[in-house]
C-alpha cells in the first residue's frame, strides 16, 4: 500500500482508495468496483463524511432485526471484502450469520479468492461458491445464490447492494438491511431498513449496537417493537432533510 501520512486532511479517505486498490492487486475487488466507490465519495461529501442522526435510528433498527432475524445471512462483495473484511467477519459470529459471496462481476476465481480472504480473517462459513439457486426476476450474476444461505434467509444484510437484488430479494418476503451512501437509489428506496452511511463506518456502528443490546439483553419483544416502529421512507425522508439542512450551513459560512 502507499504510504499515506496521517495528518493529511483526507487520510480517512484515501486509506480507503488503498484498501481498494489493494483489494484490486489481490484479485477480490473489481476495476468497476472503484466506480461505483468514486458515486458513493460524492455522496459522503454531502452528508459531511459522518453519520447522521437518521443512519444512527436505521442503525438501531437494523441490530435489532438482525437479532430477532431466524436465518441471517450477510452478503458480501469485492468493495466490501476490501474495505471491511475483520468487521464483517466479526459481526457475522456475534449475529451468528453466515458469510455469502455474491458478486455482480461474478468469476468462480473471484469468489474463491474473497472466500480465502475471509478465511484468513477468520470466517468460520463462507457460503457463495456452491450458487445451487436463483433469486426469481434477476438475470445477470448476482441471481446466483446459495439455497442454505441468502435462499433460504429471513433477513439479508447486504451492504452495497444492486437496486435490482435489493427490489427482488423483498419480493421474495425476505427483510433486506442495506448500507448505501445514496438515498435516492433504488436500494436505499426498496430496502427494509436504508443505513446512507459508508460501509466502514456503518458496520463499526451495527457491531456497537448489537453488542450493547446483548449486553443489556434486550428479548426478542422489545427488539421486535424497535423494527415494528420503523418506516423506511420516513427515515429516507430525514437524511435528505439532514443533508440539505447541512448544505445550507455550508452555503451561509461560504457568505461570510
Ligand atoms: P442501484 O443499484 O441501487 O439502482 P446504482 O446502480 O446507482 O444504484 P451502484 O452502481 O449499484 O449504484 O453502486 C454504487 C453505489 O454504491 C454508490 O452510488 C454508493 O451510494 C454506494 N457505495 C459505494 N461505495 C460505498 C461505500 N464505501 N459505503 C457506502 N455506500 C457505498
Ligand atoms: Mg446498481
Amino acid at each position: 500500500m502507499f504510504e499515506i501520512p496521517e495528518t493529511h486532511p483526507r487520510y480517512g479517505s484515501l486509506m480507503k482508495r488503498e484498501k481498494l486498490v489493494a483489494g484490486i492487486e489481490a484479485g477480490i475487488t473489481s476495476k468497476q468496483g472503484l466506480i461505483a466507490h468514486g458515486r458513493g465519495e460524492a455522496f459522503d461529501y454531502l452528508i459531511g463524511e459522518g453519520t447522521l442522526n437518521s443512519a444512527r435510528r436505521a442503525t438501531e433498527v437494523a441490530a435489532s432485526l438482525l437479532l430477532v432475524a431466524k436465518k441471517p445471512v450477510i452478503s458480501v462483495n469485492g468493495n466490501v471484502a476490501a474495505l471491511v473484511p475483520k468487521e464483517i467477519v466479526e459481526l457475522s459470529e456475534l449475529i451468528k450469520a453466515p458469510l455469502e459471496v455474491n458478486i455482480f462481476y461474478r468469476t468462480e476465481e473471484r469468489v474463491r479468492k474473497i472466500k480465502g480472504h475471509l478465511e484468513k480473517q477468520g470466517a468460520g462459513k463462507v457460503l457463495g461458491a456452491k450458487a445451487d439457486a436463483r433469486i426469481p426476476g434477476i438475470e445477470h450474476e448476482r441471481a446466483k445464490v446459495d439455497r442454505e444461505g441468502i435462499y433460504s434467509a429471513d433477513v439479508v444484510l447486504a451492504p452495497l447492494e444492486d437496486g435490482d437484488r435489493c427490489e427482488a430479494l423483498v419480493a421474495m418476503g425476505k427483510r433486506v438491511i442495506t448500507i448505501d451512501l445514496n438515498p435516492l437509489s433504488r436500494t436505499s428506496r426498496h430496502a427494509t431498513v436504508s443505513i446512507v452511511d459508508d460501509v466502514e463506518r456503518a458496520i463499526k456502528n451495527i457491531i456497537s449496537v448489537v453488542k450493547e443490546k446483548k449486553g443489556k439483553k434486550e428479548g426478542e419483544k422489545k427488539l421486535a417493537v424497535v423494527v415494528g416502529g420503523y418506516n423506511n421512507k420516513t427515515n429516507l425522508r430525514e437524511v435528505i432533510e439532514e443533508i440539505v439542512n447541512r448544505l445550507k450551513e455550508e452555503e451561509l459560512i461560504l457568505m461570510r
